[in-house]
């Protein structure tokens, strides 16, 4: 068998190879941090035998209860990706398949590239060209390079809609924490929608507000393999009250363009690693919570229960006390600062229980 995590966020080392289809692996850390959980790796040599692969240092990652009713994710074509049967013993976590074809590849969750990434920004741009102009959306869709990462990367803004008086401004990020790539999908998917000339939900938006998305937070996170810091090892969703230009420039830039805009309502997309359902965690802690706040979370929860079978309040994070919200945190520091509505949407790693 060959093991490999040489590609983009490949994530992997090889500790031993007990036999032809035994191996056995541990899971890097995050670039200049103790974060690690997110896999990523290819195994050649396989086809129509029963293989092991076990995940030495499981037990030390940073989301142990992950794991707890976890399956992994494998793909023959990189493109269709379906759950294999994986076990949680000891600190160990196994996954025991027999692929159907010589190269198999394994990952906490679908991967979502960075080339994909690049196909969505330039579908967006180019949606009006493609419909034609009676069909173009309405206002348009711009695209901005906000500043760079640590490494270098472009961070990509897309604009829909164009401001005037009365709209309301709109965020969405996603993917501050790299290895939650359910964050990209969703990304596709809300684009995909905001794009459809067709779309009568969409084309309402766009009359009445005016629509930012970042749909990639940490490139060189989800370039390097990381679970959930940039290249620097910063937690970026711990950067928002004071971001800096060497630990997080993927923080500030994009600060800096909602100081410039504003923010009516906001949304950062993320997963999480234990609990199997979609919930929102909300701004509920922050010193300056107001009514309408509250009032406005409150009809947007209902809203999108109504729209969305897979959403559901009854689980999800306790509530933060009055007053200790953690300001760092994007979406308490951006209805403190704003008075947004502002929301963290987190998706399961695992398959929802819901
Ligand atoms: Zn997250």
């Amino acid at each position: 068998m060959y093991i490999s995590d040489r590609f983009e966020s490949g994530n992997i080392e090889l500790v031993e190879a007990v036999s032809d289809h035994h191996v056995r692996l541990r899971i890097r850390k995050d670039s200049n941090s103790d974060f690690f959980q997110w896999f990523y790796f290819r195994a050649t040599g396989v086809c129509d035998t029963l293989c092991h692969f076990e995940i030495l240092n499981a037990g030390e990652s940073s989301y142990t209860k992950g794991w707890e009713g976890y399956r992994a994710c494998a793909s023959y074509d990189r493109e269709t990706w379906f759950r294999v049967p994986t076990s949680y013993t000891n600190g160990i976590l196994s996954i025991d398949h027999t692929p159907e074809v010589d190269t198999v590849w394994y990952a906490y969750f679908a991967p979502y590239s960075y080339d994909r990434h690049l196909d969505l920004i330039s579908r967006s741009i180019s949606t009006g060209l493609r419909y034609g102009n009676s069909a173009r959306l309405v206002g348009g869709v711009k695209h901005e390079v906000l500043g760079t990462t640590v490494d270098l990367a472009p961070m990509d803004l897309l604009v829909f809609g164009e401001p005037g008086e009365r709209k309301r401004t709109v965020w969405f990020i996603g993917r501050q924490h790299p290895g939650e790539t359910q964050a990209s999908w969703w990304m596709e998917g809300m684009i995909g929608r905001l794009l459809d000339p067709g779309d009568a939900v969409s084309r309402s938006i766009l009359e009445d507000a005016v629509v930012y998305v970042v749909p990639l937070m940490n490139p060189d996170g989800a370039r390097r393999g990381n679970l959930r810091t940039n290249a620097a090892g910063a937690n970026l969703n711990r950067e928002w009250l004071s971001p800096s230009p060497e630990r997080s420039p993927e923080v500030m830039c994009v600060r800096a363009k909602m100081m410039q805009t504003g923010v009516d309502v906001c949304m950062d997309v993320h997963g999480d690693e234990a609990l199997p359902y979609v919930f929102i965690a909300g701004a509920e802690g922050i010193p300056s919570l107001s009514e309408r706040q509250v009032h406005d979370r409150g009809i947007f929860d209902e809203a999108l229960m109504k729209a969305n079978s897979d959403f559901q309040t009854k689980y999800g994070y306790p509530q933060t006390p009055p007053g200790k919200a953690n300001l760092t945190i994007c979406t308490s520091w951006v209805a403190e600062t704003f008075g947004a509505l502002s929301m963290t949407l987190e998706m399961p790693f695992k398959d929802n229980a819901n």
